[in-house]
């Protein structure tokens, strides 16, 4: 089936009897629609790195081992998938060497394919400055995908603008319209803001305007901005010092509204820049001691809670939603509401409202109902033992879960219990809430859709009150013992103490951060300073 004999002609003497990156292939079979990364990684590291070009009849071969090779590698996909594969920055030549070769016998390459060496240029300038005709080749390509597609589809949308941006005139201005087109089928990727937001804060002038306006639609839209946005920034404050502590101040700001996490590489980069103009920014790498104390500037980080008027708006809020807008209890019958609403009336206030269903499974779904019940009574004893009142919301089909330990549930707590298919979050929300603002809730749900929902406003301020006051089961020992995960009391995210802020970080970027409350490991202590009119004169004779 594979054509070995070529191959093993084609790579460099690897010392194997064939191809390392074609063995065992036929052990696995990919998946359909995801790339085997391990094969085609040999393919790179085996052939493509080592080559600036290969001869026809070698990418002849690629391609056609790679067709027979894999159930989702075909004609109209392979090109795509041997540029991806030499996507890295110093591949460039090999990239442009097998269009060329595709161009040689006659075939026109596709928009995916010149779409992916798109990317490869893009990789290129981001190691190197591109020449005057790498960049005219750019803008042909991207011209021909536009000319040819009155409407490019969201991917070749994002790969003409990682085209763009590569070129140093004003034509990356032309990736704008194009974010805008991607709207209109799906939500604009990362990768696509990022690369515009970036190349924003990079050219000679800058649009900082357009910058922050595409960091906030990015963050509003739980899209976590690439490192690279912010590196830009940060290179240009390093040789625009003047504007280093607005621009530096809106930045610590933005991380702290959409509790942003910026990586290692930013942090770092930080570090360096107050090195490098230390009577405007200090930053020292820190970590936290007991209760959230910074061990650099011995001061305590803020606690998370919320103040009476922020709790007083929050509840309001939410209860309003429930009340007139209606949109919260929507898998709920309003006979259902109106019970639960009255049952509250006359139960609450609680100490804390537990979700039955939510701790009965969190240590795993295939348990016997009798298992399931007495997890919920340890729970509720765990409350009990401190003198807590206690309100279980659980499900009709819990009436059959064992007698005995649902007794003891409905004996030492308020128990209510909703309709098979209702959501039971609302609920909880709604009983803690209504108890007032020392209440705690116990699940291990996140709440992202209500957090989403009371707005960008509220949203923070809910996030707050959701960490002080959620605990949740880690899990439960051999003998029995339940291991509770208790509220951090401090702030977790971006934020200022004193005139001192703590910035904290993740090792590497993520495209989707976790919205449980962990404290991170690292963390900056970050102190701006204010220019005076002697370090003014200064910042400017540095550009
Ligand atoms: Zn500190």
């Amino acid at each position: 089936m594979y054509n070995l004999r070529l191959l093993r002609n084609l790579l460099p003497s690897t010392g194997h009897a064939h191809p390392r990156w074609l063995a065992s292939q036929h052990k696995r079979r990919p998946q359909p629609g995801s790339l085997p990364p391990d094969r085609l990684e040999q393919l790179r590291s085996d052939l493509f790195e080592r080559r600036q070009e290969l001869s026809g009849a070698e990418w002849a071969e690629v391609r056609q081992s790679l067709v027979d090779g894999y159930k989702h590698i075909n004609g109209h996909n392979v090109d795509a998938v041997i540029l991806g594969v030499c996507s890295g920055p110093s591949q460039l030549a090999l990239a442009k060497n097998y269009v060329e070769f595709l161009r040689s016998r006659g075939s026109k390459p596709n928009a995916a394919t010149l779409g992916r060496l798109l990317r490869v240029y893009n990789a290129a300038y981001h190691e190197r400055p591109l020449s005057e005709a790498e960049q005219a080749e750019i803008l042909q390509i991207c011209q021909s995908l536009q000319a040819e597609h009155e409407t490019l589809d969201a991917t070749s949308c994002e790969n003409v603008i990682h085209g763009l941006v590569a070129t140093s005139g004003d034509d990356w201005h032309r990736g704008l319209p194009l974010l805008e087109m991607m709207k209109v089928t799906s939500a604009p990727s990362v990768a696509a803001y990022s690369a515009l937001a970036e190349k924003a804060f990079n050219v000679e002038t800058p649009d900082q305007q357009l910058a922050w306006r595409l960091l906030e639609e990015m963050a509003t839209a739980r899209k976590p901005p690439k490192c690279e946005v912010y590196l830009a920034l940060l290179n240009r404050l390093a040789n625009e010092t003047a504007q280093l502590p607005a621009q530096l101040s809106r930045l610590l700001h933005f991380l702290e509204r959409h509790e942003v996490l910026v990586s290692q590489r930013v942090a770092v980069r930080l570090q360096e820049l107050s090195s490098q103009v230390p009577h405007l920014l200090e930053a020292r790498a820190t970590n936290l001691g007991a209760l959230g104390k910074c061990q650099s500037c011995q001061q305590h980080l803020q606690p998370v809670a919320i103040s009476d008027d922020e709790f007083r708006r929050l509840s309001e809020c939410f209860l309003e939603r429930v009340l007139i807008r209606r949109d919260v209890f929507q898998r709920s019958t309003p006979e259902e509401v109106a019970r639960f609403k009255r049952f509250v009336e006359k139960t609450a206030p609680y100490d804390c409202v537990i979700d039955g269903l939510n701790v009965a499974y969190s240590t795993g779904t295939k348990k016997t109902p009798q298992q399931l019940a007495k997890l919920v009574a340890t729970v509720v004893r765990h409350f009990r033992d401190q003198d807590k009142r206690v309100l279980v919301l659980g499900r009709e089909h819990m009436r059959n879960w064992s007698k005995q330990a649902m007794h003891y549930v409905h004996s030492n707590a308020s128990l209510f219990l909703t309709n098979n298919l209702s959501h039971d979050d609302p609920f909880l929300l709604y009983a803690t809430l209504r108890s007032g603002q020392e209440t705690d809730f116990f699940s291990r749900d996140l709440m992202r859709t209500h957090a989403f929902h009371l707005g960008p406003e509220l949203k923070p301020v809910f996030r707050r009150w959701q960490q002080e006051h959620q605990f949740s089961l880690v899990t439960q020992t051999q003998t029995g013992q339940i291991i509770v995960k208790e509220p951090i009391r401090h702030r977790l995210c971006v934020h200022k103490v004193a005139d001192t802020w703590h910035v904290p970080y993740c090792e590497q970027y993520t495209l989707h951060p976790t919205d449980s409350f962990e404290v991170p490991a690292n963390w900056l202590c970050l102190k701006l300073n204010q220019q005076t009119g002697a370090t003014k004169a200064k910042g400017k004779t540095r550009r």
